[in-house]
């Protein structure tokens, strides 16, 4: 999933920050994943949806900053918000609101 060894010396501004580590890694404040922990009664977000990453991240109407660049990013995969510096800091902001949110 990741790029080479070299390419990833070349992005300099991939410095992964808490949130991006948390929507990788699925170990972060997602309804989904506190409800597997026990810390939640419900994996459903208060919007009513399963609370997964990609969903509170993507589409969870809760979430409501950075509307405009979340519409940009529900057409990439993965790889290009990694390897796209403007995409990266978006996905990482959200994660940072939706820390905010659960
Ligand atoms: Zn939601």
């Amino acid at each position: 999933m990741f790029p080479n060894k070299e390419e990833r010396l070349q992005m300099e501004y991939t410095n992964p920050e808490k949130g991006m580590v948390q929507f990788l890694s699925d170990h972060g404040p997602y309804p989904e994943k506190l409800h597997r922990l026990g810390l939640r009664n419900s994996p459903e977000c208060e919007c009513g949806v399963i609370g997964s990453p990609k969903q509170m991240v993507l589409y969870c109407p809760l979430v409501e900053h950075f509307k405009e660049e979340r519409s940009i990013l529900k057409t990439c995969n993965v790889v290009d918000i990694v390897r796209n510096p403007e995409q990266y800091n978006v996905l990482e902001q959200l994660n940072v609101e939706i820390s905010k949110i659960h």
